[in-house]
Formats: C-alpha cells, sequence, structure tokens
C-alpha cells in the first residue's frame, strides 16, 4: 500500500472488547494491509495475528503501574509514520472514540493535514455486558443507558462527573476503567439516591477466555468484587436490566467456555475445527504447524500422471493429497477426464469432499476415517501385478502401502507434496503456550511432530491433549506427550464431540 502513497493515511481502528471474532471486516482488513500498527495493551494477540509478517508492530500500550510512551509521544509517531507514506493503523481496545483519546489523536492529525478515518469498533461499554447476557436496554426496565468513566476517583469534588445526576436517574450505569474503585462507585451513588438493592453485575475480561462475571446489588458489588480479586478490564453494569441476564443464562449453554483451545492445522484447513469450538464458546488460538510447498523433484509423479491407465486405483488419503495431486494435474493441462480410467479411494469426508469439488465420486470410501479401516475393507486384486497409486508427502508412515502391499496390490507411492513447518508460527509457538492454554488439539500426526519441533521445553504437563484418532496419537506418545482425548470417530465433528464430552463429564 505505501507504495501508492506520498503522504500515509492514518486509520484508527477499533480491535473490539478481545475476541477476535468481534473485529469488524473493514478493521481486519487494514489490519492485513498496514506498514505499521501502533496498537494499546487491551488489544488481544490474536487479532495482531492478522498483519502480514513485514507489518511493523508498535506497542503503546499503558500497562498499570509502568512509565509509559504519553499521550503527545503517540500523536507525534502517528503523524511522523503517517509522513514518511505508510498506512498506519492506531488500532485501539473496544471502539475508538469510547474513552479511548482517539479523538485527540484525531485532532492532531487534522492539524498537521493528515488523512485518517475511523474505524469503529465493537465498544466494551455494550458488549461486555451483552456477552455475559445483560441488555443495556430492555423495553420496561431501562430505556436510556449512561457509559461513565471510573479512572478518577468518584468522590473527588473537582470532577467533571455529575454523579448525584447519574445516581438520580434509572437509567442502565455502565461503568468502565473503574476496577479499583468499584466500591467507592456503589456508595456515591446509594448516597445519591439509587436504591442499595438495585441489581448490579461486574463482567472481567468480557469475550476472552478467561471472562468472569459476578453478579450482586449495588449495596454489595463492592464487596463482592473484592472477595474474587476482580481486577481489568471489567466493566461494572448498575440498572434492572441485570437480572435479564440471569433469566436468559446465556453462558451455561455453551459447555466450552472458558476454555482456551490450541488449533494446530494448517491455515487453510483450521477454520472448520476452530469455528466448531468457537460456537461451543471455547477461545480459539490458532498456530498452524504446517504448510504444504512444492516437492524439489516432480520427474517422478509427472512420470505417475502420464501413465495413470497403468495403476487400477489412485488412493487418496488426505485433502493435501488432493489438491497436490490436482495442481499438478492442472500445471498439465488436464483435468479430472484424466481418471476416467482409474478407480479411485478417498479416506474420510472431507478428502471425499475435496474430490467432489472436483467433480469426482469415490468408488472406494472405508467405512471409519483411519488407514487401518481401508486395508480391512480393500478388495484383493486380481492379479499380483495390478497397481495402486498413492500420492503421498515425503515423510508418511508405511501402513496404508505395507497393509495393501500385504492383500498382493503393487503400491507405488509418490511424492506429490512436501510438509512444512511455517516460519512466522515458530516465533510464537512458545510465547502462545507461556500466555496459558487448556488444550492442544492435533489432528495428523505431522501436526504433533511439527509442534514438537517447535518447542523447546514441550507442553506444560496441567495443559490436555486432544487426538483425532490413534494413529495421531501413537504419535503424540512417541514423543513423550500423554494423550487425554483420543476421538472415536477420526473426523473434525468427531474430534469436536469428544471434546465436548471430555469437558462436560
Ligand atoms: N475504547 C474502549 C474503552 C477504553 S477504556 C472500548 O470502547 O471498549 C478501557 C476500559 O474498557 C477498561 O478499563 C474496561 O473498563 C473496559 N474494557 C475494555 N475491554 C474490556 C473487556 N474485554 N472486558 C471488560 N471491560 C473491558
Amino acid at each position: 500500500m505505501s507504495d501508492e502513497r506520498i503522504v500515509g493515511k492514518v486509520f484508527l481502528v477499533g480491535a473490539g472488547p478481545g475476541d477476535s471474532g468481534l473485529v469488524t471486516r473493514r478493521g481486519a482488513y487494514l489490519i492485513e494491509q498496514a506498514d505499521v500498527i501502533i496498537y494499546d495493551r487491551l488489544v488481544g494477540s490474536d487479532i495482531l495475528d492478522l498483519a502480514a509478517d513485514s507489518t511493523e508492530l508498535i506497542n503503546v500500550g499503558k500497562t498499570p503501574g509502568k512509565s509509559s510512551i504519553s499521550q503527545s509521544n503517540i500523536n507525534n509517531l502517528l503523524i511522523d509514520e503517517a509522513k514518511k507514506g505508510k498506512t498506519v493503523v492506531r488500532l485501539k481496545g473496544g471502539d475508538p472514540f469510547v474513552f479511548g483519546r482517539g479523538a485527540e489523536e484525531a485532532a492532531a492529525l487534522s492539524e498537521q493535514g493528515i488523512h485518517f478515518e475511523v474505524v469503529s469498533g465493537v465498544t466494551s461499554a455494550i458488549a461486555g455486558p451483552g456477552s455475559a447476557g445483560i441488555p443495556v436496554t430492555d423495553r420496561g426496565k431501562a430505556s436510556y443507558f449512561t457509559v461513565v468513566t471510573a479512572s478518577e476517583s468518584p468522590g473527588k469534588t473537582d470532577s467533571d462527573i455529575n454523579w448525584d445526576a447519574i445516581a438520580k436517574g434509572n437509567e442502565t450505569v455502565i461503568v468502565l476503567m473503574g476496577s479499583k474503585n468499584i466500591d467507592e462507585i456503589s456508595k456515591v451513588l446509594i448516597e445519591g439516591g439509587r436504591d442499595p438493592s438495585t441489581p448490579a453485575a461486574i463482567v472481567e475480561s468480557a469475550t476472552m477466555a478467561n471472562q468472569r462475571e459476578i453478579f450482586g446489588m449495588l449495596a454489595n458489588i463492592g464487596e463482592l468484587a473484592a472477595l474474587s480479586r476482580i481486577s481489568a478490564p471489567c466493566v461494572l453494569v448498575i440498572g434492572e436490566v441485570v437480572e435479564s441476564a440471569k433469566k436468559l443464562q446465556v453462558r451455561t449453554n455453551f459447555p466450552l467456555i472458558g476454555k482456551k483451545i490450541l488449533v494446530t492445522r494448517s491455515r487453510d484447513q483450521a477454520s472448520k475445527l476452530s469455528l466448531a469450538l468457537r460456537d461451543l464458546g471455547a477461545t480459539v488460538v490458532e498456530l498452524p504447524t504446517i504448510a504444504i510447498g512444492p516437492i524439489d523433484d516432480y520427474t517422478d509423479l509427472d512420470a505417475a500422471i502420464g501413465n495413470l491407465s497403468d495403476y487400477e486405483w489412485v488412493i487418496f488419503s488426505s485433502v493435501n493429497a488432493v489438491n497436490a495431486f490436482y495442481s499438478r494435474l492442472i500445471q498439465k493441462g488436464l483435468d479430472s477426464r484424466h481418471f476416467a480410467e482409474v478407480k479411485i479411494g478417498a479416506i474420510g469426508p472431507a478428502t471425499c469432499h475435496a474430490l467432489g469439488l472436483k467433480g469426482i465420486a469415490p468408488d472406494f470410501i472405508p467405512p471409519r476415517a483411519v488407514s487401518d479401516s481401508l486395508i480391512s475393507n480393500f478388495p484383493h486384486p486380481r492379479s499380483d501385478v495390478q497397481k495402486i497409486l498413492l500420492p503421498s508427502p515425503k515423510v508418511a508412515p508405511e501402513t496404508i502401502k505395507l497393509g495393501l502391499g500385504k492383500l498382493g496390490w503393487s503400491v507405488h507411492r509418490v511424492e506429490a507434496y512436501r510438509t512444512v513447518i511455517p516460519k512466522e508460527s515458530v516465533k510464537k509457538a512458545e510465547l502462545i503456550l507461556n500466555e496459558g492454554l487448556d488444550m492442544v488439539t492435533f489432528t495428523s500426526s505431522s501436526t504433533v511432530t511439527n509442534l514438537d519441533a517447535m518447542i523447546e521445553s514441550g507442553i506444560p504437563p496441567d495443559v490436555y491433549i486432544a487426538c483425532i484418532g490413534p494413529v495421531t496419537a501413537k504419535t503424540a506418545c512417541d514423543k513423550g506427550m500423554k494423550p487425554d482425548i483420543i476421538a472415536e470417530e477420526h473426523t473434525i465433528n468427531g474430534l469436536v464431540s469428544a471434546i465436548t464430552f471430555f469437558y462436560s463429564s
């Protein structure tokens, strides 16, 4: 982007309350395109993961208790980067114009004649209560709401905030930046005239894996907060609407709520598992351990493609095998008609689906999505010269080759693709493990082998390990891990069911 402009542009982007799913599409697009991202403390690391490897990331977060970069220095940084012609994303928690000092930054940019754009975000003031099932308005209970900051002590005599007026109203009161002053705020509101029995709640780390909620009333919410050691970031909500949440029981419907689960699949395959886990309430962290790369020498694969009619069967054991084989086929100017003379076998529904996208319905699908099921159900050859082609990665277990060989087939395993460890993941692996996880998922032996190679210290003992099937679990054991879950049905759905069952039993 930077090449197109002489003077850059600054985007004041809201990152939402924490969950990476709550960034707007425009926000995500700009994060992907940015030359430099200047971000705050409350912006989650998985949101920054959207940035390209070449993007410069600058943390200007104000960590409590530590000296931090001043607002005027942040303004100057934005101006300097824009003047270099860069696309600058100024990424702020929630919405950039809700207590984010976004207005000051916008004014500073405007003064210097620098183009900027405001990209609204989902504010914690509304999404925080919402994630605990608390509606900020509710017909009959509250027709309006006040969002107020408690960064200053409410007892301060020269405060800009008219706490007395807030106390006398009957609206929902939403307090941000109040983690240290909850007791004081509630006292000020009671003294000002709010009923001490008004329902109140605190939502801590809303929309994140470690979200907690505390329900009480104005009279005791301060005490409850202290007992539970509530800390920032948290939202305090006061008003009759808090009662609605108890009836809704939003969060009890999600069996994986509060669980932080690592997905190790390749980036283009991760989404199905990630979405399913997220739908059940988990916070998902993606760390692709596999990327598919081209092979060094195509001689054997090209020969196999050229002589495809010599084979009785082609067996695809993974989506990667289908895609790699096909991309070579297409490069050679061929298409699905090239398979006319040969029968096709496929292991697992995802592999069948990948073939289906190419217009191919497999002739043989084993009842279970594992090599053993293929071997024990596969037809016997009519003669020992009948050949099977097995497009594979360079390093793959010999199970299918040996098993079908015993049946009398002549199995030709041809290298069709290479699995590599993505470089950008290596940098992140230790960090993710140290940030704390509840579970690691493995969907193939390579995900195990690669993650193991990426981390020096191993998976911490309190992190559960979930494997898609026995082969993956065996690889995990070989690497000194102890799988807690081995899915009975060796598919993504099967793995998700097993994880849900594990946590609910
Ligand atoms: N611009 C932000 C607010 C910045 S002020 C927004 O629109 O959300 C920072 C305060 O926001 C925190 O002290 C806390 O009160 C609140 N906050 C931000 N993220 C939060 C979260 N995930 N859970 C609870 N409160 C949060």
